[in-house]
């Protein structure tokens, strides 16, 4: 699904984030110490080698809502932007932490004159950050940020399931709808 907003091309997608051909930048749904773990971490890390875990360790350990640039290794992209999103229930505000993942992502993203980043739903699965929820802050972040954009001009969403696209798709046809 492909929505314009403000001349920024939003795609939502289901697929795997250790995999995104054509994508300059992939977000890293990190943990902390920036090692490998599960999830989206534990394919990116495997993906990129172990080049990229001894690129992070000095960058590390970073807070929740922070992000740090790293290269991409052997992942089909030039960078991995690492976000730590807060753990639910634990790391608060949660929505306010959450949405500081996606604003410092794409600061970094246009501080570095990046075209193209392709996040995960940050925080929606070892961390407990119910869907929903988590879906309405990224997306409401993002677009609200995309009239800012200058050097990013694409920003895809990268769902694992089914209905983790499907609620993201209806957010988004509601956000979009508001807006006209
Ligand atoms: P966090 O620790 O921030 O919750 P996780 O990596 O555990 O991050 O999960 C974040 C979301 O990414 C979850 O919705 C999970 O289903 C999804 N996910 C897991 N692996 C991948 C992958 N390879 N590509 C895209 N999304 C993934």
């Amino acid at each position: 699904m492909k929505y314009t907003i403000n001349g920024i091309t939003l795609e939502l997608i289901r697929g795997d984030i250790a995999s995104q051909q054509y994508i300059t930048a992939v977000v890293n749904a990190a943990n902390a110490e920036l090692r490998i773990g599960g999830g989206v971490a534990g394919a990116i890390h495997r993906a990129a080698g172990t080049g990229l875990e001894k690129e992070c360790k000095p960058l590390a350990p970073i807070r929740p809502g922070e992000a740090v640039i790293t290269g991409a290794h052997n992942l089909p992209n030039k960078y991995v932007i690492h976000c730590l999103g807060p753990v639910y229930g634990v790391d608060k505000p949660e929505d306010e932490l959450l949405a500081n993942c996606y604003r410092n992502a794409l600061k970094i993203a246009e501080e570095q004159g990046i075209d193209s980043v392709a996040f995960p739903a940050i925080s929606t699965g070892a961390f407990g950050y119910p869907l929903e929820p988590a879906a309405e802050t990224a997306l409401h972040t993002v677009v609200a940020e995309a009239k800012k954009l200058k050097s990013v001009k694409l920003i895809r969403f990268v769902l694992f399931g089914e209905r983790d696209l499907e609620v993201h798709r209806q957010l988004l046809d509601g956000i979009i709808e508001k807006m006209s």
